[in-house]
């Protein structure tokens, strides 16, 4: 598969792009790190896999259809029965038909590697496999933990034959600095962006992961060192914030004392309080979906308008992981630096204590 040049930059014109599902095969299962298994899905479907113009998949999302225990993956055809537009958005609808309880769980997921103009083509995803204090886990974990070589696999993702690619976030515009946030369930996806980063950006990646033993090495042609935390004991994404707070920002800020007061007429909310969905805040979202006017940002880091389309915009932060570390770090981030929105996205991938649905 071709690489990104140096030149290059992810496009994401999700807009038209066609979510298809791929019935897809087992090939490997292989522990990373302690925490960390991937499997290798393949099949031809995945001939029609789509990737981003220059064939890279930085941090691409896909769902996983978990089967129900005791109950088989549902079938595609069973699936494309009631979706004659083929539209994507059908196969949603059609499977949430099916009776709950045997249709199975969909979780959302990261393709950390594509091989997909080999005579059989594969991804790679890779499964935290969580447990908590008292042996509980989730369904996409647990069934990690129990797959096979030669098990069927369900993934919904995009398809090539629109000529879109759908579920690229990572979209740093003309950033030529880049920030990246994570935990356990955002290292695929960082692993993904710096290995597609083109030389010459620079920047920092921070992540945080159970123990050291969960360390990986990441490639990157790109100038962007990576910081491992080991969480141990701590809770849940501290060392995390407390890692973001001591970097330097100051080229990109814009803190001051009406920095809240800015924040608030640009829309962002005074607090951040417990909800029981995840933290999604993206400019690519915004722009899609119109959850608010575009341009309602903070001001770039003079303080002055937002910045227009010959303006270099010369940093650009991804933060993603559990949803209550997104949203303290968002807090930071815009209402005690003055960054502007629209050169962060913030991603709530989990929720402590919520099943994702
Ligand atoms: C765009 C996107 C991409 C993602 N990519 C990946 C990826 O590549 N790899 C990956 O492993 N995850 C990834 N995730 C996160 C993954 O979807 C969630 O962790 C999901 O909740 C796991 O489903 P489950 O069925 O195991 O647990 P659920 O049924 O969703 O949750 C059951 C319980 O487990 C807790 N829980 C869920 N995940 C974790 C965790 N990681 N650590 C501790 N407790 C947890 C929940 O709070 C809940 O209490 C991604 C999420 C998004 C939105």
């Amino acid at each position: 598969m071709s690489r990104p040049t140096s030149s290059s930059r992810p496009r994401t014109q999700a807009r038209a792009a066609v979510v298809r599902p791929f019935e897809l095969t087992v090939a490997a299962v292989r522990d990373l790190t302690p925490n960390l298994r991937r499997l290798t899905l393949g099949g031809t479907s995945l001939r029609d896999f789509a990737t981003d113009a220059d064939g890279a998949t930085w941090d691409l999302r896909i769902k996983v259809l978990v089967p129900s225990p005791g109950h088989p993956l549902p079938r595609v055809a069973e699936l494309a029965a009631a979706d004659p537009s083929g539209d994507g958005a059908s196969w949603y609808q059609t499977w949430l038909g099916l009776p709950e309880g045997t249709r199975g769980e969909i979780r959302s997921y990261t393709v950390r590697e594509a091989r997909l103009d080999e005579a059989y083509p594969e991804i790679d995803v890779d499964f935290v496999l969580h447990v908590d204090a008292d042996g509980h886990s989730g369904p996409a974990a647990t069934w990690a933990m129990g797959v096979a070589p030669g098990d069927k696999a369900l993934v919904f993702g995009p398809s090539a034959a629109s000529g879109e690619c759908a579920g690229i976030e990572f979209a740093p515009g003309l950033a030529g600095h880049v920030l990246l946030v994570g935990d356990e369930t955002a290292l695929p996806a960082i692993g993904g962006i710096l290995r597609d980063l083109p030389a010459g950006m620079t920047g920092q990646a921070i992540l945080e992961v159970p123990g050291a033993e969960d360390f990986q090495d990441l490639p990157t042609r790109a100038d962007v060192g990576v910081t491992w935390l080991a969480r141990g004991e701590r809770t849940h994404g501290e060392l995390l914030t407390e890692a973001v707070r001591g970097v330097v920002l100051e080229p990109f800020c814009a803190p001051g004392p009406d920095v809240p007061a800015r924040a608030t007429a640009a829309g962002e909310p005074l607090d951040v309080g417990p909800d029981r969905e995840l933290m999604w805040d993206t400019p690519q979202y915004r722009r899609l979906f119109g959850a608010e006017p575009t341009g309602a940002g903070l001001g770039n880091a003079s303080g002055g308008a937002e910045p227009g389309p010959a303006t270099v915009r010369p940093f650009y932060a991804w933060i993603a992981g559990e949803s209550g570390m997104v949203k303290a770090l968002r807090r930071y981030l815009v209402r005690d630096c003055g960054i502007n929105r629209e050169q962060v996205a913030f991603m709530g991938y989990w929720k402590q204590g919520v099943a994702q649905r």
